[in-house]
């Protein structure tokens, strides 16, 4: 994609780098809501069922770390 998608990196004001923004965002979103149940359960659940939402969690923090590497390989490229 040309530097002309998305709006006028002058300005800062970039389409594209707004909704990756919102994408890292809803990710490390998920990411902290599972951590949070997770040790919300800690000591109540099984320590498999614990483990499991741990994996989860990792799971969910490698999407949130992409959605980061998205976005500055987009600012990177774009300038923006
Ligand atoms: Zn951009």
């Amino acid at each position: 994609m040309g530097p002309e998608v998305g709006g006028s990196p002058e300005t800062g004001d970039c389409s594209e780098k707004m909704q990756l923004a919102e994408a890292l965002l809803a990710a490390t979103e998920k990411h902290v809501k599972c951590l949070r149940e997770s040790y919300r359960n800690m000591g109540i659940v099984s320590s498999e069922d614990y483990k499991a939402a741990l994996h989860t969690c990792d799971e969910l923090r490698e999407a949130s770390d992409s959605a980061r590497d998205a976005l500055e390989a987009h600012i990177r490229e774009h300038g923006c």
